[in-house]
């Protein structure tokens, strides 16, 4: 009986410690840019998060002359020396910002986000952010001015200490292709109907996904509408959950 008591408290210590009450309540801030006469401007926000690149994407985007900004980790960095090379021979296209070092949850409390482990402390939050900057410098890009975490959820500490570093934090207010997993159709018909000052998200690293053909589909669609598309730095975003401000 004693031992079964101890081994009790033992499993409930141990779920206790993972339980979702030592969790912070994780915010997901959301990203506009300010409105503007005419038909409309939107920005186009891509995540290259680990993996390869969808080449449709980068060639539409070059084809079509859409200014996007790019959200790239060191770990994509790495493996994708074409990709950036195209990029950087079009400034005037594309902007290069920081999606961090290691593609880790910018969370400063151990917990999971979409079965991905957060960076866990505030020293890890730090070095997520620090090692994403230092990784985009190698390239010879300008240094970044914004950061957007892996699944971009923060907890507010972290945001607080990411600010501090002189980052502002892209959020977003259009999920184009719902972390790459959403088909073509459906991927085409939330970017197509994108309003002026909308910031749209959606993924450059994933060219076996159908969600890619769907991002190009939407953005030819918001073209032939007359929206024009501008880049993070090029207007005058403003989020909520102190991540512009
Ligand atoms: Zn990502």
């Amino acid at each position: 009986m004693r031992l079964f008591q101890k081994y009790f408290c033992a499993v409930a210590m141990s779920l206790w410690a993972v339980s979702p009450g030592n969790a912070q309540s994780l915010v997901a801030p959301t990203l506009h840019i300010k409105a503007e006469e005419g038909s409309g401007r939107v920005a186009l926000t891509l995540d290259a998060c680990g993996g390869r690149t969808d080449t449709r994407i980068l060639s539409a985007l070059v084809e079509n002359k859409i200014p996007a900004t790019i959200f790239v980790t060191g770990i994509w960095l790495k493996h994708n020396a074409a990709a950036v090379a195209i990029m950087r021979a079009h400034p005037e296209l594309f902007e290069l910002e920081n999606h961090g070092g290691r593609h880790v949850p910018a969370v400063d409390t151990p917990q999971k986000i979409y079965g991905i482990r957060s960076a866990g402390s505030p020293e890890a939050v730090l070095a997520e952010v620090e090692s994403g900057a230092a990784a985009l410098a190698v390239t010879g890009e300008p240094a970044p001015k914004w950061f957007r975490g892996a699944t971009a959820e923060y907890s507010p500490s972290a945001i607080a200490m990411i600010r501090k570093l002189g980052f502002k934090i892209a959020g977003f207010s259009i999920n184009g292709d719902g972390g790459s997993l959403l088909g073509a159709k459906e991927t085409a018909r939330r970017i197509a109907a994108a309003k002026d000052g909308d910031v749209i998200i959606a993924h450059i690293n994933q060219p076996t996904h159908t969600a890619g053909e769907g991002v190009v589909q939407g953005l030819r669609a918001l073209k032939a509408k007359g929206l024009t598309f501008v880049r993070l730095d090029d207007a005058d975003g403003v989020g909520d959950e102190g991540t512009t401000d």
